[in-house]
């Protein structure tokens, strides 16, 4: 089997509100990619990769299309189902670039499993018996206003929170953060997230202010030292997030005891062939994580859905659903959806969801071999 051809398409994604990150970051929508792998056998994969925006992390929609234009001349003609091959390379010939290598990564698993008749899931070590709970994004916001919030993300299913802080000052994240935790309710999840947001300093404040209440924080500070060194002078539960790229990043973590948790953003990390590895380190090390996308639609929901089933309970945390922040749905009624705060990957080969072409519009670039 071989890669025949390789198309693109762009979609631009509308948040159904704009939503706030730390230190005033505002998105209205995103610029979603997606790669559509045709091989001579008939089989198809489908991936997709959506950047948050250009200020979140070292990725943008613009760079996600060229990189893989860079790469399509040296993946025409291989076998799609040789994943761990096409990975090393795409290494050779594009050091680094990671996200770009997960747009392709996940139409070739899309391949594998549908040329194995198995769902992704399966072939990633096979389908565990648990029910995650999908995360909510809960943004930054006044505390009734984050109050007000979490009711409705509760209304809608969600029994674990992802909640955004890092703007307003130290007093007013203390604040946020007291009146969210005094609410927490048994069985629910509450993750304080200032996504790189605060100095050490400001983290440190907020965090031992937090002393005593059930409050497990995510991503204090932009750098991985300035994490550490608040890691060391706090007590409370911490994940790391943007920090962690690549397999290194982890394995310096567990070394430095710099964390509880792991999220893993399958694009940001690769794709899946590389996320299995951090996957395996993690559960070595006794490491539970929370699996998610960057942003995206339910094509990249369903990504994350099989990934984290095939992570053995209780060390899958968590997913997360960005389809249900956008107003855009590429396949309606299909792939993983988040029914009553879970979202199960499709029995279905390969990922288990393609979206309609017709609502891609024409591709954007097309590359053949
Ligand atoms: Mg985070």
């Amino acid at each position: 089997m071989r890669i025949s051809e390789i198309e693109l398409y762009g979609l631009r994604l509308p948040l159904a509100e704009p939503y706030q990150l730390s230190r005033g970051r505002t998105f209205d929508g995103f610029d979603s990619t997606f790669i559509r792998l045709v091989t001579d056998a008939g089989i198809e994969g489908w991936g997709e990769v959506c950047p948050w925006g250009s200020s979140y992390l070292p990725a943008f929609a613009g760079a996600l299309r060229a990189g893989v234009t860079e790469l399509a001349p040296h993946l025409l003609g291989q076998d799609p189902r040789r994943v761990e091959v096409l990975n090393r390379l795409m290494d050779a010939e594009l050091p680094g670039h990671l996200y770009v290598k997960a747009l392709v990564d996940y139409g070739l698993w899309d391949i594998l499993g549908k040329a194995a008749g198995l769902p992704v899931c399966e072939l990633l070590g096979g389908r565990e018996d648990h029910r995650a709970p999908v995360v909510s994004s809960l943004q930054n916001d006044s505390r009734e206003g984050m109050l007000e919030r979490l009711d409705g993300w509760r209304e809608r299913g969600y029994r674990a929170h992802s909640l955004k802080l890092g703007n307003g000052g130290v007093d007013a994240d203390i604040a946020r953060v007291r009146a969210l935790a005094e609410r927490r309710r048994e069985g629910e999840l509450f993750l304080f997230d200032a996504n790189g947001g605060w100095t050490p300093w400001e983290a440190i404040r907020v965090m031992n202010a937090a002393k005593g209440l059930d409050a497990w924080f995510e991503q204090p500070c932009v750098t991985y030292a300035q994490c550490l060194t608040v890691r060391r002078q706090t007590e409370q539960a911490m994940s790391l997030d943007e920090v962690i790229v690549d397999l290194p990043d982890v394995s310096r973590a567990l070394a430095d005891h710099a964390c509880d948790v792991v999220n893993i953003k399958l694009a940001r990390v690769g794709g899946l062939t590389r996320a299995r590895r951090i996957r395996d380190l993690c559960l070595s090390a006794g490491i539970p994580m929370l699996i998610m996308c960057m942003a995206g639609t339910v094509v990249n929901d369903t990504a994350v859905a099989h990934f984290a089933q095939a992570i053995p309970e209780p060390y899958c945390l968590g997913t997360w659903a960005c389809q249900d922040m956008v107003t855009v749905d590429p396949a309606p009624g299909r792939g993983a959806r988040n029914i009553d705060g879970y979202m199960g990957p499709p029995a279905l080969p390969g990922l288990g969801v393609e979206p309609d072409v017709e609502l891609l519009g024409e591709p954007i670039a097309r590359f053949a071999a």
